[in-house]
């Protein structure tokens, strides 16, 4: 039987940061992986490049069913905190948009980044191992590998959610968490397309491939303004996936197809200068081509020109472009999300250290907990906080 002080299981974002911080304050980290390589979606997030943290990160940018869990660990180890190291690795980065840094390069940097730190703290990183089972004594905690027993006097759980089942993920730490009587809050996909019905998909079949800027508003009122994106499956595109995060089965979201322009200011100035102009090719002004002909064909624009337009017309018109309402049919489900909402319950967790307060020696951190970023770093930013919080109590 091999020991360790701390067994850490999943080789992810915040499974690579706890054992460096954690290796780097003394103790001796077993790091253990299902998979053959390190930080598997962090390879591939961000399109390659990674967008390790948002320059606003605030707790409002996450939902739980306990809001004010993750404030303690973000203010204790902050965007600053991260983008200060990622300086100190000379990694060159940029902000694409709304304050999300992204590597100039690849996400094979931050990798790279977390491996190096984890050298630094000598920590034992098994890759290929899978967990059979886990049992705790009064010595801590003992984990079957394939063929080999292993010891820790404490557990860290950083297994990720279900998205992305080709990546590695499993249940794993949800099963962790109720065989030692945990609460897990049932899980959902987010930052995920939606899908649509069958009648209005073959409607809108021409339009993959056409974005536009929106506002997106969910039925609890919550909205964003990015772009969206139709494809071969529905929408999606930033503003969507977004809001996926806070649209329930059933639901409707309502969509303003031109949120920077009043398309009754529009309609009424452009109509005072080119009268005998279709609506068709005015509307082409600000909307994309494909669109415009898509809801003209769907008898949504009247095939009129603009002195033609008249004011029940135009009403109905601004009203279905500035507040286009869609039924989902469902997402794309956890193949193509970003990230898993739900998890475990955090009134179970220290806010300060992720410990589990009824068995002591047990850690959760990063996705398996109940706490979801928006997209565009955030979620990153709480695997890295909520790993150094975790590796300061270990
Ligand atoms: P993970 O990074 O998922 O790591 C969990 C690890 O545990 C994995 O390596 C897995 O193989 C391992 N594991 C699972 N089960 C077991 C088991 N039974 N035994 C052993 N090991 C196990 N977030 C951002 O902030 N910015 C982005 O740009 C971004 N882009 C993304 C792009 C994609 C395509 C996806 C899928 C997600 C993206 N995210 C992004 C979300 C982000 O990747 C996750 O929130 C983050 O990786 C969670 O970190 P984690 O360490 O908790 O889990």
């Amino acid at each position: 039987m091999e020991k360790f002080d701390v067994i850490i299981i999943g080789a992810g974002a915040a499974g690579m940061f706890c054992a460096a911080q954690a290796g780097q304050l003394g103790r001796r980290v077993l790091l253990l992986d299902n998979g053959k390589k390190a930080g598997r979606k962090i390879l591939m997030s961000g399109g390659g490049r990674c967008n390790f943290t948002n320059m606003h990160t605030e707790p409002a940018a996450y939902l739980s069913h306990n809001p004010h869990f993750c404030k303690s660990a973000l203010a204790r180890y902050n965007q600053w905190d991260f983008i200060d190291l990622v300086n100190r690795h000379g990694i060159a980065y940029h902000e694409k948009t709304l304050g999300q840094l992204f590597c100039d390069d690849s996400a094979q940097q931050i990798v790279d980044l977390l491996l190096k730190e984890c050298d630094a703290g000598q920590v034992t990183l098994r890759l290929r191992s899978e967990v059979l089972s886990v049992e705790r004594d009064d010595r801590g905690y003992t984990l079957q590998l394939n063929g080999t027993l292993v010891q820790a006097e404490k557990l860290v759980i950083a297994s990720g959610g279900l998205s992305m089942p080709g990546l590695g993920a499993t249940p794993f730490g949800y099963k962790v968490a109720d065989q030692f009587g945990l609460k897990v809050f049932p899980t959902r996909a987010a930052l995920v397309p939606f899908t649509l019905h069958k009648p209005l998909l073959e409607q809108l079949n021409t339009l993959s491939g056409v974005a536009l800027p929106t506002t997106i508003t969910a039925q609890d009122g919550t909205l964003f303004k990015e772009a969206m994106l139709f494809t071969h499956r529905g929408l999606s595109g930033p503003a969507v996936l977004q809001i996926s995060s806070y649209w329930q089965p059933g639901e409707f979201v309502t969509i303003d197809l031109s949120p920077a322009t009043s398309l009754d200011d529009f309609i009424h100035v452009q109509r005072e200068a080119h009268p005998n102009l279709s609506l068709k090719n005015s509307l082409a002004k600000i909307l994309p081509k494909r669109l415009v002909e898509v809801l003209q064909e769907l008898k949504q624009i009247p095939d009129v020109t603009l002195k033609q337009l008249n004011s029940k017309q135009q009403g109905e018109l601004v009203n279905m472009l500035h507040q286009w309402r869609v039924q989902p049919n469902g997402t794309e489900g956890y193949r193509t999300a970003e990230v898993t909402l739900g998890g475990v319950d955090t009134t179970q967790l220290s806010s300060k250290t992720m410990e589990a307060r009824d068995v002591p020696g047990l850690f959760f951190i990063g996705e398996v907990v109940d706490v979801t970023g928006w997209l565009g770093g955030y979620n990153f930013q709480w695997a890295w906080s909520s790993a150094w919080a975790c590796a300061q109590a270990l």
